[in-house]
């Protein structure tokens, strides 16, 4: 005789439509009731249908300095065991985790996800435009789907042997950045991916949060400076503090020695 129902589902095809067959039944139907918190679980879903996009998220591992690694490029370790194991669990929870082309080349990762809670197999999406990931690499080990993002600067050659690994291959537009990220993210929509999982590195990121593309950036900071020389983000097209977009802290806690900072953007300043 009566439902009660947090957030209408903001999918075109809906929209209020099964709230109104229930009441021309004769139900009560009361809206709104935990509506900021359900927005908050289905932060994903609501980003996809209203924008067509997948929704963002962009974790870093910075220095207290803000760089992604020290000059060496060495970035393992920035942070400590339980601020990686966070990261698996985020894995396992979006539909995909990616890195760029130069993260592959630095660090060889193999991007699987090792998470008690999640028993799920996120995909593996590569951002390169030029070809640059050897067919050997990590990340093409088998375990979960591979996509790699390119465009037509990338040989037929080096598509092959990605495909040969059991990659798909997406050519895309170009970018001034390289690879177009906001058709990268619609064409990962179109799969029906709600969340990608992105961990940098520096170029990617920059490209990223100077494009608007972040939906959520989630800063881990690790008690540790490197000073000068390694990777930072770049220009993310600020040239006085008043004009830079900010950002909300949805949430900040401690895990282990690092100090874990979620960000959401503040609409009312972009
Ligand atoms: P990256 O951001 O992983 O990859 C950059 C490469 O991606 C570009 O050189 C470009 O290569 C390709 N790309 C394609 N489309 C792009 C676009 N629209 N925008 C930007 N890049 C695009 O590599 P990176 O900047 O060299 O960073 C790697 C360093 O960061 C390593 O030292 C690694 O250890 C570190 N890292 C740190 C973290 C952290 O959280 N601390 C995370 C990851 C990596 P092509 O021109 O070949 O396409």
């Amino acid at each position: 005789s009566r439902v009660v129902v947090a957030m209408e589902d903001p999918d075109a095809r809906m929209r209020g439509e099964g709230l109104k067959q229930l009441s021309a039944q004769g139900i009560e139907v009361g809206t709104g009731v935990g509506a900021h918190q359900a927005a908050e679980l289905n932060a994903a879903y609501i980003h996809q249908r209203m924008t067509g996009s997948a929704y963002l998220r962009l974790k870093l591992a910075l220095t207290l300095d803000g760089r992604l690694a020290a000059p060496d490029r060495s970035a393992r370790w920035i942070t400590g065991p339980e601020a990686r194991a966070r990261v698996h669990e985020a894995r396992a929870s979006a539909d995909a985790v990616m890195v760029g082309a130069g993260t592959v080349a630095a660090d060889d990762p193999r991007l699987t996800a090792r998470s008690n809670s999640f028993h799920r197999r996120p995909a593996r999406v590569i951002v390169d435009s030029s070809g640059s990931t050897p067919p050997a690499a990590r990340v093409f080990d088998p375990g979960a789907e591979v996509v790699v993002a390119t465009t037509a600067r990338c040989s037929h050659e080096r598509q092959t042997a990605w495909k040969e690994k059991g990659a798909e291959v997406l050519v895309l537009a170009e970018s001034p950045g390289g690879v177009d990220l906001g058709e990268l993210l619609q064409s990962l929509s179109e799969r029906g991916w709600l969340e990608v999982f992105c961990e940098g590195g520096a170029r990617l990121a920059t490209s990223l949060l100077a494009g608007g593309h972040v939906d959520r950036l989630e800063l881990h900071y690790g008690p540790v400076l490197a000073g000068r020389g390694g990777p930072d983000l770049g220009d993310l097209g600020v040239s006085t503090l008043g004009d830079a977009p900010r950002w909300e802290v949805a949430a900040m806690e401690r895990a282990g020695d690092d100090v874990l900072l979620s960000l959401v953007p503040d609409r009312g300043s972009r």
